[in-house]
């Protein structure tokens, strides 16, 4: 199948030939028939697979095609958790516009708010945005969203775990009329929070699913590390960082305070090196993506911030520096390399405190993974559950009893784990439960983040 079997504007077609693009990925091809039908939708595929067009293009074709409800409201509202993948969307959409007489503008947090009212004073068509700021608008009544025909929310769940629901429905009922067309996607849409506001915002919708979100990437390899300590997970990233096969490499830590940290120590050893995190100012923010982007930086140490969505296209390695604090992060993570077919390698570093995250991408994953070595800089750590079952397995008869029972003990001793690192993360994350209340540092993280 070719986009010129969808019945696509000409003009379309001109910049997708004019991208390089011509074959529809499967997520292309499912989900835009029944965007294009004008029907409501829940779509999800894996990182990297195309879903930016799936909307982009519907919605394009929608507003060459049919005639707007009102002449001064936007047409088209996209919402992404974050300003970075804001940005993005924004510039994958502009090269489609720039063929025609439409207008798109893009509205985040971070940006001058007057300058943005300003901007929708000029009433564009299509409004690229973070949730946040787009509600502060409308409160501000510096637009209106009666006249909206297509609402489209991108990495959904991201929005919901970063506490955008009361947001994300002021915007839904300010656009709260029966010709509303609303398209969801993610890589992961299977929560039971995301089933509650889609049934706020969504109409009938149809379903598309290209794979389940745990099934694997076949064009990432996952490699798991065990570590016993901070200093020892710096050798091995360090370690990583040096094999030559490397483009670009993203490194995730926990919190702020690391990814300063850390992105200090690579840049003493010589690494090429920017830190992005949601405290620094949207300027900061804007010139080491900008300078990533364009390869300027060999690495980019950040947070979750940078998890989702961002199509970098040479990262060729992920690393875990501290496991994610919610399983599916762990999945958009991995899904910054291997993208668009390319592949590429993806390295958690699993230490004490890094354990119950880990266990949790596993039964996300519904996966067993087997854990690599590095000559020269082994682990003594071996896991905390995997220690007392070994040593329950490998004992003898006799001993077997006593070894099982201390075995069963073992678990009485993970709460206070938990609890101590809750207090005072400095490596890896807090198993927490999606709704547990956050750590205030990573509250601050995920919070000025995005607006
Ligand atoms: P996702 O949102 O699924 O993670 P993106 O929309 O960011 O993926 O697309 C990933 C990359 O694939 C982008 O660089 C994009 O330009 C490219 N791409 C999208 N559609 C196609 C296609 N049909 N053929 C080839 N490349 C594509
Ligand atoms: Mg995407």
């Amino acid at each position: 199948m070719q986009f010129s079997d969808f019945s696509l504007d000409k003009r379309l077609l001109d910049s997708l030939k004019h991208m390089g693009i011509t074959t529809p990925t499967e997520i292309q091809e499912q989900a835009l028939p029944i965007a294009l039908a004008g029907k409501d939708l829940m779509a999800s595929s894996k990182t990297g697979s195309g879903k930016t067009l799936a909307f982009l293009l519907p919605a394009m074709q929608r507003i060459i095609s049919t005639r707007a409800l009102s002449k001064k409201d936007p047409r088209v509202l996209i919402l992404l958790p974050t300003r970075e993948l804001a940005q993005q969307v924004y510039g994958q959409l502009r090269l489609l516009v720039a063929n025609t007489q439409y207008k798109a503008m893009s509205v985040l947090g971070g940006e001058n708010f007057n300058d943005q009212a300003k901007g929708l004073a000029r009433e564009p068509h299509f409004i690229v945005a973070t949730p946040g700021r787009i509600a502060d608008h409308l409160q501000q009544r510096h637009l209106f969203l009666n006249g909206l025909e297509l609402l489209i929310l991108d990495e959904a769940d991201r929005m919901l775990d970063l506490g955008f629901a009361p947001q994300l429905k002021a915007i839904n009922d300010a656009a709260d009329h029966k010709r509303r067309q609303t398209l969801m996607f993610s890589a992961t849409l299977d929560h039971q929070s995301i089933n509650d506001i889609a049934t706020t915002l969504l109409n009938n919708p149809s379903h598309v699913a290209i794979g389940a979100s745990y099934a694997e990437h076949k064009d990432i390899e996952q490699k798991m590390l065990f570590a016993d300590h901070l200093d020892h997970k710096q050798a091995l990233l360090s370690h990583l960082l040096k094999q030559p096969e490397n483009k670009q490499t993203i490194v995730f830590t926990a919190t702020r305070a690391d990814t300063e940290r850390l992105a200090s120590l690579l840049a003493e050893q010589g690494f090429s090196t920017s830190a992005l995190s949601g405290e620094l100012k949207q300027s900061a923010r804007n010139q080491i993506m900008d300078q990533f982007s364009r390869g300027q930086q060999q690495i980019l140490v950040t947070t979750d911030v940078a998890s989702r969505g961002l199509d970098l296209i040479n990262v060729s390695l992920v690393v875990n520096f501290d496991m994610p604090k919610f399983a599916e992060e762990y999945v958009h993570r991995i899904g910054r390399t291997g993208r668009a077919g390319a592949k590429g390698v993806a390295v958690s570093l699993v230490g004490p405190k890094d354990w119950q995250s880990f266990l949790q991408v596993q039964s996300f994953l519904r996966k067993n993974f087997e854990f690599s070595a590095i000559d020269g800089l082994p682990a003594k750590f071996s896991g905390l559950t995997k220690q007392a079952s070994t040593k329950a397995v490998n004992a003898k008869p006799k001993a077997k009893s006593a070894t099982a029972a201390k075995a069963k003990q073992k678990p009485k001793a993970a709460p206070k784990r938990d609890k101590r690192f809750i207090t005072g993360v400095d490596v890896g994350d807090a198993p927490m439960r999606r709704k547990a209340k956050p750590l205030p540092i990573i509250e601050q993280d995920n919070k000025d983040s995005e607006d």
